[in-house]
């Protein structure tokens, strides 16, 4: 194998975003240049982008496995959250009351707290060291005013998965809407929505090798819907606002894209990332892996290291080319510790040490080869800087170069 040139980037952060598959952007194209009709139109021109569309419903039908009929189109995954919650708010007549995690991404997160202000009441339930949900402390939250139970299927930070399907049949029973934020799940594991009985099911095609902007909400076809953006009429009245055509058949072509591929990446993406994880382990003391006991997505690796600041490791880890986050993306760069390290061990101080190493199609082995000579030397490095610092001066007040999140 090839030996990498000091100087290449190592994209490690693929649940932040991922990588254009090259066979996306050739469908794409077209459509940014030829093909630029407006699907509501009537006239042959305009029937390109609109069976264009028609098409794009259809692939990402065929991946979740449920009808094209059942697929909204909207502009991002954090559209497609809010509209699921803010949809149940509007049907609900007894809806006052959400059930959520402490663990879920700003998009649903954000939104609840905004209802919270502005009337609603919310639970947000806590998870265990390994991110995991207590089933039974679910069913108890559920009240007769509760509206809908929102849960992500993924965690971005930590990769643990959520077991939405047993969740939604507990809602089921108990006559209460369930939400899934799938989208760190989409693409990259079988989603089987025909088997299940989720309600509204949110994704988002930038983390499955699709573009940015554009996402997509299941409604299950039984399911009241009241849609968020009102306007002229399109996605069948669920989503006003023309059509984002380009990038609806990007977001189709990375569905088709990723039916193919799961297989393949089931076992390559995972064996790349269980030998970073097994690599680290072995040459970094006080390392260790955020839910290593829970069922987790097989790209994440969420590490804790002892003696580190993780805004400083990722300042060091940049210098060597290497791309990951401490957390979420939307994260850096803010002085918040991770609410979902923190959530999974309230008494530590793991929330300013963990690192977020994600895998991806695109990743070569000797990509791998090269971070799990680096992690090590940045880390040991920080540690040296920062044990005389440590000894006198607090947490927060480390020398420049070793600073928490600014
Ligand atoms: N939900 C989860 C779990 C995510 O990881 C993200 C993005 O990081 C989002 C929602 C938001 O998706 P988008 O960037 O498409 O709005």
């Amino acid at each position: 194998m090839e030996p990498m040139a000091d100087d290449v980037i190592i994209y490690l952060d693929n649940n932040a975003t991922t990588q254009l598959d090259p066979a996306v952007i050739e469908e794409m194209l077209p459509f940014l240049t030829n093909h630029y009709g407006n699907p509501s139109s009537g006239y042959t021109f305009a029937a390109k982008a609109r069976n264009a569309v028609d098409l794009a419903r259809e692939r990402l039908a065929a991946l979740l496995e449920c009808e094209p009929s059942e697929i909204v189109f909207t502009s991002c995954g954090t559209e497609s959250n809010n509209a699921a919650i803010n949809s149940a708010l509007q049907f609900e007549p007894r809806g006052k009351h959400i059930v959520t995690s402490a663990v879920e991404h700003s998009a649903v997160l954000r939104h609840c707290e905004d209802l919270l202000k502005r009337g609603c009441d919310v639970t947000f339930l806590g998870v265990d060291r390994d991110g995991n949900l207590d089933l039974a402390e679910l069913e108890q939250a559920i009240r007769p005013e509760t509206a809908i139970v929102s849960t992500m299927w993924a965690n971005n930070e930590t990769g643990v998965l959520f077991p939405v399907e047993k969740i939604a049949e507990i809602c089921r029973e108990k006559g209460v809407l369930f939400h899934t934020d799938a989208v760190q799940a989409a693409g990259k594991i079988p989603i089987r929505l025909r088997d299940t009985t989720i309600n509204f099911l949110s994704l988002s095609a930038h983390k499955f090798h699709g573009p940015k902007g554009v996402g997509a909400l299941y409604v299950n076809r039984r399911t009241r819907f009241h849609p968020l953006v009102v306007g002229g009429g399109q996605e069948n009245g669920r989503r006003g606002g023309t059509e984002n055509v380009a990038s609806i058949v990007g977001l189709g072509k990375a569905a088709e894209r990723a039916a193919e591929c799961m297989p393949e990446e089931k076992t390559h993406v995972r064996a790349m990332r269980d030998r970073f994880e097994k690599g680290i382990l072995e040459t970094v003391s006080g390392a260790s892996i955020n839910g290593a006991a829970a069922a987790r997505l097989p790209n994440t690796s969420s590490f804790l290291f002892d003696g580190i600041e993780s805004s400083a490791a990722l300042l060091l880890l940049d210098r060597h080319h290497i791309c990951c986050s401490a957390g979420s993306a939307c994260r850096t760069g803010s002085e918040e510790a991770s609410h979902v390290l923190r959530a999974m061990n309230p008494s530590g101080d793991g929330a300013r040490r963990g690192l977020r190493f994600s895998f991806g199609r695109f990743n070569s082995e000797s990509q791998i080869d090269r971070a799990i000579e680096i992690v090590p030397t940045v880390i040991e490095k920080l540690r040296q800087l920062s044990a005389p610092a440590r000894e006198s001066a607090p947490i927060g007040q480390e020398p420049a170069g070793i600073a928490p999140d600014a």
